[in-house]
């Protein structure tokens, strides 16, 4: 059989992943979405476009490099810092630091940097190539493990996703696509034959309130998870409990309700606790980081809200 070998744009590929659907999983990470999230934790994900990354932990200084970055840069974004001790020794170094105002993201400065402390956040690939790496791990899909693919959001790159998952499913692999559920339903429907699980996210019932939060209203994505539930697609359905923005106990009651009115269709429903583990991977690629001020749930609400969910007949469990 043939495939296009449609191309996409990637920021990662991960193995021996245990969250991203059941059993032991590879996960293709797409880039590129839709919704701005404010509690995003891969912010590299967000854009199209690759972004320049810095991290100055791997940076050998610029005597080392012999500027290589900064002569490479066509704008003049690239500075030498103020000396300092190199970790480990006893000499100085100057490592460097990016001007994003300037930065205008051609990348030129991530060809020369041997040690990767500038990377480009993502790269070109092709259905083919993605293929032929996640394959390897065929070994290691236990426990109704297989493959992932997850973003960004996947259905912004249609052929790229539509084509890997046929690819895939010919293969007699297990294959979840993680999505915001934001794409137009006829796409949603093109792709569901090869989709054993989504992995769907339903953020806020308010679509004012979810506007404000992910900057798009909710009405495409709740219809999308009727759509699919009514096609015979099977949902798992993550549930983000972030206090002061999707906690209110209306808010919750609302999002049991509706999953619970999806039927048989959903399987699991999850609760994914707020947490601030992708704060670093905003200064990586200098952007700020919005929700300084909100801390995690405590154990004891997680565990109310869970008893609320199971209490509308869900099978559900915190992340
Ligand atoms: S950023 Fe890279 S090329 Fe520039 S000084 Fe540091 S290690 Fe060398
Ligand atoms: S990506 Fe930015 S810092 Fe790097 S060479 Fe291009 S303009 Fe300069």
């Amino acid at each position: 059989m043939e495939y296009t070998n449609a191309t996409g744009h990637i920021y990662d590929i991960q193995g021996y992943a245990v969250h991203d659907g059941p059993g032991i999983r590879t996960t293709v990470y797409t880039k590129g979405c839709p919704l701005r999230c404010l509690w995003c934790h891969s912010p590299e994900s967000q854009r199209h476009e690759f972004e320049l990354g810095c991290l100055p932990i791997k940076c050998l200084g610029t005597d080392v490099c012999e500027d290589a970055c900064i002569n490479a840069c066509p704008v003049g974004a690239i500075t030498k810092k103020a000396p300092e001790r190199a970790l480990g020794r006893d000499d100085m170094i100057q490592k460097v630091a990016i001007d994003r105002e300037k930065c205008t993201g051609c990348l030129k400065c991530t060809e020369v940097c041997l040690p990767k402390s500038l990377y480009a956040a993502g790269w070109d690939t092709t259905v083919d190539e993605v293929f032929a790496r996640v394959i390897k791990d065929r070994g290691f899909f236990q426990n109704g493990g297989g493959i992932t693919i997850s973003g960004g959001e996947a259905m912004a790159q249609f052929d790229f996703t539509f084509n890997l998952a046929k690819k895939l499913k010919d293969s007699g692999i297990h294959i979840c696509l993680d999505t915001t559920g934001f794409a137009p339903e006829e796409l949603f429907g093109r792709i569901l034959p090869y989709i054993d699980l989504f992995l769907y996210d339903i953020k806020h019932m308010d679509s004012q309130m979810h506007k404000n939060l992910t900057g798009v209203g909710n009405e495409l994505i709740l219809s999308n998870a009727r759509f699919l539930a009514e096609r015979g697609g099977a949902l798992q359905i993550r549930v983000p409990v972030i206090p002061k923005l999707t906690d209110k106990q209306s808010n919750l009651l609302a999002t049991a309700e509706f999953c619970a009115s999806l039927g048989d269709a959903v399987k699991l429903v999850q609760l994914l606790p707020y947490h601030k583990t992708g704060r670093m991977k905003y200064e990586r690629i200098g952007w700020t980081y919005k929700l300084t001020n909100v801390e995690p749930p405590d154990d004891e609400f997680m565990q109310k809200t869970l008893e609320l969910f199971q209490g509308a007949g869900l099978n559900c469990q915190l992340y």
